[in-house]
C-alpha cells in the first residue's frame, strides 16, 4: 500500500495510450492498491494508471463519492454490498447517451476547474482483478468520472473536451502546469 506521486499535465505518459492488461499478476494488485491509496489520499473521485507512470488499462472511481441515485445499474461481485471505491480492469465504454454540462477538473491538473460537456449517461463493461465480469451504468457525476477515467487510458485529457477558444484562453496557465510536469 502506497501513495505514489500524481503526475502532472507535461509528463508524457499522460499522453501514451495505455496497453491492455494480461493476466492479474500480483504487480498488478499493487497497482491497483497505490491507485486506491493515491486517490484517497488526494481526496479524487477516480484515478486512472497513467495518472501514477503506468500507462496499462485501469482505473478506479471513488464509489462513496458518488450519491446512490447515480448508479443506474451495477453488476459483479465487487459490486456487492457498499464497496468504498471500484478497480475497473480493460474497462470498456458500451454506451454514451445525452449530455451534461459541468465543471470537472483533473488530479493531472491542480487547481484547474474548467466547464466540460460529456454523456449524461454512461455504461462501461470490465472485469475485477480476478477476472470477473463487471458492469457498471450511471448517470451524472458517476458517468462523467467513467467517462473522464477511461480518457486517460486513450491519452486523452480534460482539457481536450474543451472548445479551442477555451483552450486558448487557459494556455497560460496549461503552460506553466507543463513546465512544472515536465520538471519532475
Ligand atoms: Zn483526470
Amino acid at each position: 500500500m502506497a501513495v505514489r506521486p500524481i503526475r502532472i499535465y507535461g509528463d508524457p505518459v499522460l499522453r501514451e495510450k495505455s496497453r491492455p492488461v494480461g493476466d492479474a499478476a500480483e504487480a498488478l494488485r499493487l497497482l491497483a492498491e497505490d491507485l486506491v491509496d493515491t486517490m484517497f489520499d488526494a481526496e479524487g473521485v477516480g484515478l486512472a494508471a497513467p495518472q501514477v507512470g503506468e500507462p496499462v488499462r485501469m482505473y478506479v472511481v471513488n464509489l462513496g463519492a458518488i450519491a446512490p441515485e447515480l448508479f443506474l445499474d451495477r453488476r459483479g461481485p465487487s459490486l456487492e454490498g457498499e464497496p468504498e471505491h471500484l478497480v475497473l480492469v480493460n474497462p470498456r465504454v458500451v454506451k454514451r447517451e445525452g449530455a451534461q454540462t459541468g465543471d470537472e477538473g483533473c488530479l493531472s491538473f491542480p487547481d484547474l476547474y474548467e466547464k466540460v460537456t460529456r454523456p449524461e449517461v454512461v455504461r462501461v463493461e470490465a472485469t475485477d482483478l480476478d477476472g470477473r465480469p463487471i458492469e457498471i451504468e450511471g448517470s451524472g457525476l458517476l458517468a462523467r468520472v467513467l467517462d473522464h477515467e477511461y480518457d486517460h487510458l486513450e491519452g486523452v485529457l480534460f482539457i481536450d473536451r474543451l472548445s479551442k477558444l477555451r483552450q486558448q484562453f487557459i494556455r497560460g496557465k496549461l503552460r506553466k502546469l507543463k513546465e512544472s510536469g515536465q520538471a519532475d
